[in-house]
């Protein structure tokens, strides 16, 4: 499984529009019905107004079809069934999770799809003139305040959906992607208001060597999504809940094991930016010797099971509460939300947190098993 967490990328384009300085007056669809594989808006729409540095959205698209539009654009060697598992995945997450944006999946076959048409297509959609790499197992996800006005999007390459990939496993990636899309809609979203809005000065910001994303630290955006996709996957029963997480704590154990050899001690903060996370997995690690790979989805998966099963949260908070507080709790601390929505419904400081999970790792697999109530 290790080998297939390595290939799933969150895929986050994050560009600034600001250079754009052309008025040119942006007419707004009047329609909100919202058509698949298609940019709704012709470019970045102003905001409704502005306050305290935050810029505020509402989208034509706000309504109760178009935010539950899922839109899987796939394109040749996508056989019926693959649709159908990422269609069936899809709803299943929406109407489990909710969904606040409309939603476009491209599903392509590398090697049988015509990859400049998918590019194409995604470049319009994401607002960009970069496409992504594409690959045999591409799986990536997201929002970004670039593209929000055309919704959600992600990609997803045959790897993953067709017959010779098992299939539980399959449907928990795709489940996995979907979470992107969630907690990535929720951080810029004001539930009490209804709009859409962000601090730029927090965007710009992410260029800063130890920028912690809005979502949190990496770790918890990418293990947050592999515990949901693996807790709710298993509430369709798609994968069994216990040795899929068994097998992932082994995962992790083996990170720590491994680098242990070399003294190198493995902290769950390390994985906190992408840029550190670069660093230990490198010989750029102060070793010289990089750390067997992901623990950001296996340990980062371990610390929300370690979470819910010590009692500190409950399902509902770290599926919900956290991700649907985030954007308020950013706007009243200033590129710390994550950290006040961390305590607030996870019961312990992010930083008391460290502490107590590092030292949980380092337990006997045994203790590990007992307290995850996997055996
Ligand atoms: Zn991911």
């Amino acid at each position: 499984m290790k080998f297939f967490n390595k290939l799933i990328i969150l895929f986050f384009v994050m560009y600034s529009c600001a250079s754009d300085d052309t008025i040119t007056p942006v007419i707004p669809p009047i329609e909100s019905s919202f058509e698949c594989n298609t940019p709704f808006y012709p470019k970045m729409p102003s905001p409704d107004s502005s306050e305290n540095n935050y810029d505020y959205y509402t989208y034509v698209w706000q309504t109760e079809e178009g935010m539950q539009k899922l839109c899987v654009n796939s394109y040749a060697g996508v056989s019926e069934q693959s649709k159908n598992i990422i269609n069936e995945v899809l709803k299943a997450a929406s109407s489990r999770l909710g969904q606040l944006v409309p939603i476009n999946i491209t599903a392509y076959y590398n090697g049988i799809s015509d990859l400049e048409l998918v590019m194409n297509n995604w470049k319009a959609l994401k607002m960009t003139s970069e496409g992504f790499d594409p690959s045999d197992y591409t799986a990536a996800a997201g929002v970004d305040f670039s593209n929000l006005h055309n919704g959600g999007q992600g990609e997803l390459a045959q790897g993953f959906f067709e017959p010779d990939f098992p299939l539980g496993e399959a449907k928990k990636i795709i489940y996995h992607e979907f979470f992107h899309i969630y907690q990535n809609s929720h951080k810029f979203y004001f539930e009490e208001t209804k709009n859409f809005g962000w601090n730029i000065d927090r965007i710009i910001d992410r260029s800063a060597l130890d920028y912690i994303p809005f979502v949190g630290p990496v770790w918890l955006e990418e293990g947050g999504a592999d515990f949901a996709a693996i807790m709710l996957s298993s509430e369709e029963d798609w994968i069994e809940l216990k040795p899929f997480f068994t097998s992932v704590l082994d995962d992790a154990r083996e990170v720590i094991e491994d680098a242990m050899t070399r003294s190198d001690i493995v902290h769950l903060e390390d994985y906190n930016t992408s840029d550190n996370i670069r660093r230990v997995e490198s010989s750029n690690n102060p070793t010289g010797i990089s750390r067997k790979f992901a623990y950001q989805y296996s340990g980062g998966a371990i610390a929300h099971l370690y979470l819910l099963k010590t009692g500190r949260a409950t399902l509902n908070n770290l599926i919900f509460d956290y991700f649907i507080n985030l954007a308020e709790l950013e706007r009243t601390h200033y590129g710390e939300g994550y950290k006040y929505a961390f305590e607030a419904y996870y019961g312990i400081s992010l930083e008391n947190f460290y502490l107590e999970f590092d030292d949980f790792m380092l337990k006997t697999r045994e203790e590990q098993v007992t307290v995850l109530e996997l055996d």
